[in-house]
C-alpha cells in the first residue's frame, strides 16, 4: 500500500521470497551493478530496507524512502518487493533480480574476479 501511495504510476506490487535475492536481503547487501545488461535495464539499482516485523505498518513503511528512486527493494531478513505498471512487469523484476543474484553467486564460485564491464 505504501508503494501505491508514494508512486502513482505503480499499478502492481509483487512481494515474494526468492532464495537468491533473499540471500542478499538477509546479509543486508545489494548485488553489484554493471555485470549483466538485462538487470540494468529492468531493475537497476536496488536498496535494502531496514528490518521490521513483517505484516506491521512499520514494516510497510520501511520501503518509503526508496520507492521513488527504485523499482525493487530487498527487505532485510525477509524477501523482496517489486513494483511496476503491470503485475506481469513487477513479476518479471522479481524473476530478473533472483536470476541475476543466482548467476552472480555461481560466477563468484568459479574463483576469478567478475568484471564490471558495462558503462554506468
Ligand atoms: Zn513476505
Amino acid at each position: 500500500m505504501q508503494v501505491f501511495l508514494a508512486v502513482p504510476e505503480a499499478k502492481a506490487v509483487v512481494h515474494c521470497h526468492p532464495p537468491h535475492a533473499t540471500a542478499y536481503a538477509i546479509t543486508g547487501r545489494v548485488p553489484p551493478n554493471l555485470i549483466i545488461p538485462e538487470f540494468e535495464v529492468f531493475v537497476g539499482k536496488v536498496a535494502v530496507s531496514p528490518y521490521e516485523t513483517p505484516g506491521t505498518k512499520a514494516f510497510a513503511e520501511t520501503v518509503v524512502p526508496y520507492v521513488k528512486s527504485h523499482n525493487t527493494v530487498l527487505l532485510s531478513n525477509h524477501g523482496i518487493v517489486c513494483w511496476a505498471d503491470t503485475v506481469t512487469h513487477a513479476e518479471w523484476q522479481c524473476e530478473i533480480i533472483d536470476t541475476y543474484c543466482k548467476t552472480y553467486l555461481i560466477a563468484k564460485q568459479i574463483g576469478v574476479e567478475v568484471p564490471n564491464v558495462l558503462k554506468g
